[in-house]
């Protein structure tokens, strides 16, 4: 069961009113960890959306600050726009459409403006997400996920088609992908407070830098799980995002 606290906020625009939702805290410990540090719950990601476009007037803006757009928690008396209304700017995930369709929204968000490092690094971390989004699972493409009943044969193949194609599109978009990575590692090198600390040894697993991110590792001092796994992808030359846990 999901549990989510509503808000509302107005767009600075035409102040029409949005309900958002975030995830109730306790939660998280129950969520699906990837090694590019997107975290799921349920397949709703954790990461709160900061970039809106409005769906009434179709006007970007960032909701975070707290006194400009207005955020409240109290519903206000008068038309509410729902969360699917301007959640993923209203785009579904069920084909690979959707996910170049939301690569293609955070690429103009970032072409549209400059922003602030804290921002830039926000948009460009859900960026390479999305990008890892085409082929995010793509474990699941072999037989063993649907002999071990979790899916029916059905659902199993159209998730493998799905995935074969998102392999295809992922590498086609490489160089793209490539040099959003090489900017997002330059501004999270000077913005060490943005960053978790497993997320340049990733980042250079991903660019196939693996001599890199073993360096990294053998830096942090500590045998955690992820750090075990990271080491075993970068020593088969796996530049591949893949679940940690869940
Ligand atoms: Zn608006």
């Amino acid at each position: 069961m999901l549990k989510f606290d509503p808000f509302y906020f107005q767009c600075p625009n035409c102040h029409a009113w949005l309900e958002g939702r975030v995830l109730k805290s306790e939660l998280v410990n129950e969520a699906k960890l990837y090694s590019d540090g997107k975290v799921l719950y349920d397949n709703y990601i954790t990461t709160r959306q900061k970039m809106v476009l409005c769906p009434s007037c179709a006007h970007t803006f960032w909701v975070e600050d707290t006194v400009e757009p207005v955020i409240t928690t109290q519903k206000p008396d008068a038309y509410i726009y729902s969360w699917a209304t301007w959640r993923f700017y209203g785009i579904r995930f069920t084909d690979n459409k959707g996910k170049l369709a939301l690569i293609r929204h955070y690429q103009s968000f970032l072409r549209k403006s400059h922003y602030e490092p804290k921002k830039e690094i926000y948009l460009r971390r859900l960026l390479w997400w999305a990008y890892n989004d085409l082929n995010r699972n793509y474990g699941q493409i072999r037989l063993k996920y649907f002999l071990n009943g979790s899916m029916s044969f059905g659902v199993w193949r159209c998730n493998r088609n799905m995935l074969i194609e998102g392999e295809k599109l992922f590498q086609k978009n490489r160089q793209d992908y490539t040099e959003n990575l090489k900017r997002l590692l330059a501004l999270l090198k000077k913005h060490p407070e943005e960053r978790s600390d497993l997320e340049l040894p990733e980042i250079y697993r991903e660019l196939r830098q693996f001599d890199k991110t073993l360096e990294l590792l053998d830096g942090l001092g500590r045998q955690t799980h992820f750090v075990s796994e990271m080491m075993r992808h970068a020593k088969k030359k796996n530049a591949r995002v893949f679940t940690v846990s869940g």
